[in-house]
Parts: C-alpha cells; sequence; structure tokens
C-alpha cells in the first residue's frame, strides 16, 4: 500500500479524515468516492485517492497504479448504479485551464444524461 499523505488545510482531505461529511458510495484502503455536492448530471460522484496529490502534475511513477486504480473503481461506480450500458463521462480537470477548483486529484463520474463534445 502507498504512502497517505494528508494536507490539513485541503477540503478533499479533511473528507478523508471525516472532518467534513461527504455521502461515500464507496471506500478502500487507498480510494474514497463520494456524491458531488453540486451535482451536473443526475449522477455526479467524485474519486479521489485518500492520498494528497495536488494536480495531475504531481503524480509519480511510483503512483501510476494507485491512479489507474482511480479508473477501475470510477468503471466499478458507474457499473453499480447503472450506468454501464448508456454510459458516462470520467473527466479530471488540471490547474487553471482545466477547470480544477480542489487541489487533490480526483476523477469526476457523470451519468445520467446525454454528455456533450466538446466540453466547455
Ligand atoms: P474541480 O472543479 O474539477 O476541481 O472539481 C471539484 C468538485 O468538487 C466540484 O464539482 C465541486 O462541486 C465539488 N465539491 C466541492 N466541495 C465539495 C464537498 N464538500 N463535497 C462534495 N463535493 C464537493
Amino acid at each position: 500500500m502507498s504512502t497517505i499523505n494528508s494536507d490539513p488545510e485541503c477540503l478533499f482531505c479533511r473528507i478523508v479524515a471525516g472532518e467534513i461529511p461527504a455521502e461515500r458510495l464507496y471506500e478502500d484502503d487507498e480510494i474514497i468516492a463520494f456524491r458531488d455536492v453540486n451535482p451536473q448530471a443526475p449522477f455526479h460522484c467524485l474519486v479521489i485517492p485518500r492520498s494528497h496529490i495536488a494536480t495531475l502534475n504531481d503524480v509519480t511513477q511510483d503512483q501510476a497504479e494507485l491512479v489507474g486504480r482511480l479508473l477501475v473503481v470510477a468503471a466499478r461506480i458507474a457499473a453499480e448504479h447503472g450506468h454501464a450500458q448508456d454510459g458516462y463521462r470520467v473527466a479530471m480537470n488540471a490547474n487553471r485551464h482545466g477547470g480544477q477548483s480542489v487541489y487533490h486529484i480526483h476523477l469526476h463520474v457523470l451519468a445520467g444524461r446525454q454528455m456533450g463534445w466538446p466540453p466547455g
């Protein structure tokens, strides 16, 4: 198991620690998933590592398996909520132009409506 780093100033680290409530949909020793507080689709959850990693730019080679597991968990959650067949969108925003607002990496899993392309 990889080392769990935590930043006391980080909103998602505080959710991991249970200091801020969230509706958890999945958790294991490395990853948690919870519903987005401001959903952009009928189903919208966030899949995050427990360990603090600020942006995709900060992912190191030894975290590659962990980041890959975020995708596996995203697909599992989408399937568990009945969205595997119709489909869903998985996205990770990075830094300002990517539209990142919380600096702890997270996959958005959006489902339950037709997604557009290109994204805004
Ligand atoms: P991003 O803009 O890609 O960094 O995504 C951050 C996401 O976190 C946004 O979709 C927010 O709605 C969501 N968010 C912010 N605060 C909370 C919270 N306390 N619980 C759940 N989701 C949150």
